[in-house]
């Protein structure tokens, strides 16, 4: 049903146009021309983003609801270790017969583009500090290896000097961040 080969996300609505309560699902498969995402996580290019629509004919547009469903590629913020994320979003959108002030998508030719709603709601939901694992405990900071274990273990002869040091560090990002501050202002 697609019109336009060269663009992706575009289908045609010829056949709910106007038939208020038709309805029709399309599968899109499409592949990446482009990495979605500036952030540590993204969806990369040639990566494939799945999309379910269902397009509703109503007496004043368009409704588009779709389901996607894709993998985005981050570096673990703890271990620095690559992770897939899986991303899976939704959102639902009328575009109108005709274009109006309110409405931000209109139907053009008998076909919708859903292009940068779908990259939208992708790239809005992909994480900012991306873990492996929610319990993922990092590198150790001596070894640079990634831990399997929780430090704390050692934490009965180390505790005094952690303690000690995280004093110190503490005051050191008091007396560092105020005259950052003032310069702002
Ligand atoms: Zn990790």
């Amino acid at each position: 049903m697609k019109n336009h080969p060269t663009d992706p996300f575009v289908v045609s609505v010829f056949d709910v146009s106007h038939r208020i309560g038709d309805e029709r699902e399309v599968h899109l498969d499409e592949k990446l021309v482009e990495r979605w995402g500036e952030g540590v996580a993204y969806v990369d290019k040639g990566h494939t983003v799945s999309v379910d629509l269902r397009l509703e004919g109503l007496h004043d547009g368009i409704l588009v609801s779709a389901d996607i469903d894709t993998t985005a590629v981050a570096e673990c913020v703890r271990c620095l270790e690559s992770v897939n994320v899986p991303v899976q979003v939704e959102f639902q959108e009328l575009f109108a017969y005709s274009p109006t002030e309110e409405l931000e998508f209109s139907v053009h030719d008998n076909h919708v583009n859903c292009e940068q709603l779908v990259r939208d709601a992708v790239v809005l939901s992909l994480p900012f500090q991306p873990l492996c694992d929610e319990d993922c405990l990092g590198l150790d900071p001596e070894t640079g290896e990634k831990l399997t274990e929780p430090r704390e273990q050692n934490a009965t002869t180390i505790d005094p000097r952690w303690a000690a040091l995280e004093a110190l560090t503490s005051t050191d990002k008091t007396t560092a961040s105020k005259p950052a501050a003032k310069k702002r202002t």
